[in-house]
């Protein structure tokens, strides 16, 4: 697919540091490659410590004339930004699917899905205000203004390789803030193309960096920009396990810190919901992106009096779901994206059948289409003692739990460290008051499984992390209060 890009100078083999486009300080490379068949796409940089340090002295360099402009100025580049990106679409979500493997068609969601936040970062840049605080005493003036946070270091995940990045670097960019960035292993490409497209609508050199490398050598050059003082601020997406390292490493030099980390949601269907409301709800949440999104549902709770009708519902449209490498236009979920994943999906389905589950749909590799395939599964008679109940699966398995009543389901809903989204579907009004509350989650589906918008707070609590992407809060995370006092006025 990469072949039929219209622009080919999309497919980048080099870092951009000071808006330069370099090879890594070592000359190493290493590939990239198709989770669908394994063929190389591109051989890119394989950034150290050297390559982080350059695109941090770089975005030094460049950060006093950023913050120095107009937010208007700032807004208007971005608005080139989002503008080059939807122009791009085809080629973008051609590249996304190439290296990430999912369906064609949710590549362009997620174009336009990322490209929705540049837009609503344009915007808002504009709206930066300060307060004229309530004075205390005669001949003070008091004031409070909100000031860029400086450098910040942006490491995204594979599963969204382009909106994952895009919102993290358009608050960034709209408050005056300079980035370098570290897109995953398995997807930079697409980041690079972001990386390019930005360069094209104006972004100034050193303003945005981004280095891309292997695990190995990227947990090296993120470890540059722990210890540098001059990176104010660490925006991560990913897993829990790698949040808290980066929480306890930054703390050397007290980075501001903004973690969109790991979730096990829950999705409860009560007696009274529209149970094919709620089928296409699970379908929408659990099975987008192969399962591999941070806010799937993980655990599907079902209330005992509608189970086995919901099952049989969930099955038959779980098991008509069209499994095909991204190349094939009728694909509905692709490949995993690498070996290990499989393997993680394989363990939790073969655990719980060990312990009793019993499988309506797949539960099965599909090595027929090759190594990273799984087949969308239902399984019932779930119970709380098997491996969804505490690690994330990521991948396309809904796993159905029996309950009877409404304080036993958000109690075992609630039972986990995570925190990030959980869905209910119900027909009561009174109950969508009390179980929103009850819940302890930072996104809340209430009769919807589509719960992501550029206009709306994304993030977690508990073990799923701390900070808010999105909506007019979004932009708080890159901006620091400075409270000014001014005497000798009386
Ligand atoms: P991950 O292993 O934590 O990796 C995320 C990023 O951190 C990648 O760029 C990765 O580089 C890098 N990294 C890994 N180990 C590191 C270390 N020791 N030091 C510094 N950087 C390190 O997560 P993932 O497997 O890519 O993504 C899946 C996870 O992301 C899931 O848990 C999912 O729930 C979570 N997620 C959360 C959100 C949210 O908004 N809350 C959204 C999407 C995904 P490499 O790729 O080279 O390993």
């Amino acid at each position: 697919m990469i072949e039929l890009l219209t622009r080919s100078d999309l497919v980048r083999d080099a870092n951009l540091i000071g808006g330069r486009w370099l090879p890594s300080a070592s000359g190493r490379t290493f590939a990239v490659a198709n989770p669908a068949n394994g063929d190389t796409l591109a051989r890119i940089p394989d950034s150290h410590a050297a390559d982080a340090r350059a695109a941090t002295d770089a975005a030094h360099a460049a950060f006093p004339a950023w913050r120095a402009r107009l937010p208007r100025e700032r807004a208007e580049i971005l608005r080139c930004w989002h503008a080059l990106i939807v122009a791009n679409t085809e080629d973008l979500a051609r590249l996304m699917s190439s290296e990430q493997g999912k369906p064609l068609a949710e590549a362009r969601g997620e174009v336009a899905y990322g490209a929705g936040y540049v837009a609503w970062f344009a915007d808002e840049a504009a709206h930066v205000h300060g307060d004229i605080l309530p004075p205390q005493q005669r001949g003070k003036r008091m004031t409070a203004v909100k000031e860029p946070v400086g450098i910040v270091a942006a490491i995204t995940p594979w599963n969204f390789p382009l909106a994952m990045i895009a919102r993290k670097i358009a608050p960034a960019l709209a408050a005056g803030c300079v980035v370098v960035a570290k897109p995953a292993e398995d997807t930079p490409l697409t980041a690079l193309a972001l990386a390019l497209l930005a360069q094209e609508a104006g972004v100034p050199d050193g303003v945005l960096n981004v280095i891309a490398a292997s695990r190995e050598s990227g947990i090296e050059a993120v470890a540059d920009w722990l210890e540098d003082s001059r990176v104010r601020k660490i925006t991560f997406t990913g897993s829990t396990a790698v949040g808290k390292l980066l929480a306890r490493d930054s703390a050397r030099t007290l980075k501001k810190l903004s973690l969109e980390l790991g979730g096990n949601a829950p999705f409860i269907v009560f007696e009274d919901a529209d149970l094919s409301a709620a089928v296409d709800g699970v379908i929408a949440a659990k099975f987008r992106n192969g399962g591999q999104t941070c806010v799937c549902p993980n655990r599907v709770y079902v209330h005992a009096s509608v189970y086995d009708r919901f099952a049989s519902m969930l099955a038959e449209r779980v098991g008509a779901l069209k499994v095909a490498a991204a190349a094939d236009p009728s694909a509905q979920i692709g490949p995993m994206i690498n070996a290990r994943a499989v393997e993680k999906i394989a363990r939790h389905v073969d655990h719980a059948v060990e312990r009793g589950a019993k499988v309506l749909t797949g539960g099965r590799r599909l090595s027929e289409l090759g190594d990273n395939f799984y087949a969308p599964t239902v399984l019932v008679d779930a119970s709380s003692d098997m491996l969804f109940c505490n690690e994330e699966t990521f991948g396309p398995v809904a796993p159905l739990f029996s309950f009877d009543d409404e304080a036993e389901v958000i109690r075992t809903a609630n039972d986990t460290p995570y925190g990030l989204a959980a869905y209910f579907y119900t027909q009561d009004m009174r109950r969508i008051e009390r179980v929103s509350a009850a819940l302890e989650a930072g996104v809340i589906g209430v009769n919807e499984g589509a719960v992501s918008s550029e206009a709306a707070p994304f993030g977690g609590i508990k073990e799923s992390g701390y900070g808010r992407e999105g909506s007019r809060y979004g932009l708080d995370d890159y901006l620091a209060i400075k409270y000014v006092c001014q005497g000798g006025l009386a």
